[in-house]
């Protein structure tokens, strides 16, 4: 999303011009659609873009592997320095940070990118289709929140076969121990 902020340029510190936003950005997994609200406002350097944003992407779920959609508020606050003065055109120098965001010699600034950083900020490290997702079965792979499959309870929870263990060996040594009597 790119917007002329020229005239801005030419107001005064603290000037606010607001934008609907409602766009297809790329983002991590494909086109997404972004919508929201952002305020710009010039600042004594540059414009501060502030706004909420909201969208979806599609994602793996961490526990039963199906991808579904995540919804993701994106609460953006960034300011763009110009690199051109936008009376004269003259080259302006913007601060040496890492991942600063400029305002072009056409005095055009550019949503997009920040949208694609925020974005992949908010995605959750590990992404659940639900807060109860079941996940699979470790030993046939079967989605559980499909319903149950067709394996042993005792196969299906891993503590219980760890528990049934236990009690075998502690049976073998009863024996071993009669058996020496
Ligand atoms: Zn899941
Ligand atoms: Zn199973």
């Amino acid at each position: 999303m790119r917007i002329n902020v020229s005239q801005q340029l030419k107001a005064s510190m603290g000037s606010m011009r607001e934008y609907e936003v409602s766009e297809i950005v790329n983002l991590a997994s494909g086109q997404s659609m972004v919508q929201g609200e952002v305020g710009l406002m010039r600042t004594d350097r540059g414009i501060l873009a502030r706004g909420t944003l909201h969208t979806e992407v599609e994602v793996t779920c961490s526990r039963c592997l199906s991808l579904f959609s995540c919804p993701l508020t994106l609460n953006v606050e960034e300011e763009y320095f110009p690199i051109a003065d936008v009376a004269s055109g003259a080259s302006l120098l913007v601060p040496e940070e890492p991942g600063c965001f400029t305002i072009d010699e056409h005095h055009v600034i550019d949503l997009t990118e920040v949208i694609r950083q925020y974005a992949l900020l908010t995605i959750p490290m590990k992404p659940l289709c639900r807060g109860d997702c079941t996940g699979l079965c470790p030993d046939c792979g079967h989605n559980l929140n499909q319903g149950p499959c067709h394996c042993s309870p005792q196969g299906a929870e891993p503590r219980w076969s760890e528990l049934s263990k236990l009690t075998l060996a502690s049976d073998a040594v009863v024996n071993e121990q009669k058996g020496t009597e």
